[in-house]
């Protein structure tokens, strides 16, 4: 009899722990409260036109790339479309003081070569820092998909310094440092508290990789729903997880909203371990436990706003676009201005085929604080009283006009525009204070806020953003850990790795 799996939330994390389980003999169940699968990946049609709400910027699908091996290992990599970024320069990070803008380029020796052209004078250092960059992501195995020395926190070195202080170990120039933390507006990188590994591996990942899904990402989590239910298992929508009913240490069984009882061996909870705990009995958690998961700090949230674009109007850009006012403003995306704009910008143009000239539309990501909307925390999607909705205009003029120091002219391209912010991101996927990468990781308190994936309650696992990290590559690594503890890490990753490189799908 084949052994029974429930996993608790459909975003990606529960998805691949429900596409490898299926595919390794197990018989699983996801429960996702909305009406489509996906969380992160999920998209959504506004005035007919697709917009992702989680996952636009991906990377790890080139050859040999880690995702390209476990995707095609689960057997969906054949049918996702995906684009590179550009090569010169995958990521423009346009910095408003100076009106410079440093291209960062695909490839090892490429980028090196790239930034160095703007720091001429710290090549050396340039290329030291990217060879440490190399050789921390060379050290985590599970990201190398080597089988288990260690997990993903083996390294302490790394794990106690902050990104801030790696970069700053290879040089003093505090411009060239933060066009080294570019990218912190996009994975939510703070100066004294993201670890070193974190900032390694996602600079590494996407200098390797960058790219983007041809057409949204709710391809990858319907490929990953259509492997689960090919190897017998079920993607229940529209049904939340309403109850956990602990006993003696054991799950006894799960209660949806509607009052279907799901009874397996064992349970998996893909979502934020706070909104796990307010559905179950926490006296069942060692009290010492529970405060600690509970009280995690959360990693910022995200004020997004949607553009289409008006026909052949706004070129196509395949890049992502950086923009702050000034170099210290990596360090501080989620601090406002004195006059309440944001102090930077994250933007780009999802592309709807291969081969886009025009943009069909935008995505721009600010990252804000939650306390910003704090005020209208107790209220509902569509009753949050008017003073939030003039809030929300006043931003997204705001942002607007950021767009227009960057591209003159840029509101006379735009046909629609609305925006999503921390409130509406923490009621969409149901996660503390709308954290987009859910819990953070502080080199400060490592023992804090990392979680063990296994938990004292025998029959439960934990998967997702929120155990060791987030995103497009953070939580699929995570699933293989999750699942690791029923298959066995080193048997998984073994059939990962000869299924990936024999391209065979079974
Ligand atoms: C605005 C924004 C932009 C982002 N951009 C990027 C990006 O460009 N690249 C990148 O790599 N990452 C990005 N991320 C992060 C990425 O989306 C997440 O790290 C990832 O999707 C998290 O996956 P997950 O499976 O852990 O959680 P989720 O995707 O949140 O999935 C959890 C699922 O559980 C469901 N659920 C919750 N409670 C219950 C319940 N009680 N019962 C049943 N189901 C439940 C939710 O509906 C959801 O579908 C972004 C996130 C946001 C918010």
């Amino acid at each position: 009899m084949k052994k029974t799996v429930l996993i608790i939330g459909g975003g990606i994390g529960g998805l691949v722990c429900g596409a490898i389980l299926s595919k390794e003999g197990y018989r699983v169940r996801v429960l996702e409260r909305h009406s489509v699968a996906g969380g992160g990946l999920h998209t959504f049609k506004r005035n007919g036109i697709e917009f992702e709400t989680g996952m636009h910027l991906i990377s790890g699908f080139q050859e040999n790339g880690v995702l390209n091996k476990l995707f095609s290992y689960i057997g969906v990599a054949d049918q996702l479309q995906i684009k590179p970024a550009d090569e010169e320069g995958f990521d423009h990070f346009h910095l408003a003081a100076e009106g410079v803008t440093y291209k960062m380029a695909r490839g090892r020796n490429n980028f090196i070569k790239t930034v160095s052209t703007y720091f001429p004078e710290e090549k050396d250092n340039i290329d030291r820092y990217i060879q440490r960059v190399y050789e921390i992501c060379d050290n985590i195995s599970i990201y190398n998909l080597r089988a288990p020395s260690a997990d993903i926190y083996s390294n302490m070195e790394v794990m106690e310094t902050s990104v801030s202080e790696l970069i700053a170990s290879f040089t003093s120039n505090s411009k060239l440092q933060a066009v080294l933390a570019w990218n912190n507006a996009m994975y939510g990188g703070r100066k004294d508290k993201t670890p070193a590994y974190v900032g390694a591996l996602i600079t590494q990942f996407y200098i390797e990789g960058a790219s983007r899904f041809v057409g949204g990402s709710q391809q990858l989590a319907d490929g990953l729903v259509q492997v689960i239910e090919q190897n017998g298992g079920e993607v229940l929508t529209q049904t939340a997880a309403h109850f956990i009913d602990i006993q003696n240490q054991h799950i006894q069984k799960v209660i949806s909203k509607g009052g279907r009882e799901f009874t397996a061996d064992y349970y998996i909870s893909a979502i934020h371990p706070s909104s796990m705990f307010k559905i179950t009995d926490v006296s069942h958690f060692k009290k010492a436990y529970y405060h600690r998961v509970d009280t995690i700090e959360n990693s910022n949230s995200a004020f997004v706003t949607f553009i289409t674009f008006k026909p052949n109007s706004f070129p196509y850009l395949n890049y992502a676009g950086f923009y702050t006012y000034d170099y210290e403003d990596v360090w501080n995306c989620a601090e406002l201005l004195p006059d309440d704009r944001p102090r930077g910008c994250m933007y780009l143009t999802p592309p709807v085929s291969a081969n886009d000239v025009f943009a069909q539309k935008m995505i721009i990501n600010t990252i804000m604080k939650f306390d910003i909307v704090k005020k209208w925390e107790h209220t509902t999607v569509g009753k949050r009283g008017y003073d939030y909705y003039a809030f929300k205009t006043q931003h997204e003029n705001k942002v607007l006009d950021m767009m227009e120091e960057i591209y003159p002219n840029f509101r006379s391209k735009i046909d629609t525009v609305f925006s999503a912010s921390p409130l509406t991101i923490r009621d969409y996927y149901n996660v503390k204070e709308g954290a987009i990468y859910g819990t953070m990781n502080d080199c400060n308190n490592m023992p804090l806020s990392h979680l063990p994936v296994r938990t004292k309650i025998d029959n439960l696992l934990l998967t997702g953003q929120n155990i060791n990290l987030h995103g497009i590559l953070g939580v699929p690594l995570t699933a293989i850990l999750t699942c690791g503890e029923l298959i066995g890490l080193e048997k998984l990753l073994g059939i990962i790795n000869y299924f990936s490189r024999t391209k065979v799908t079974y």
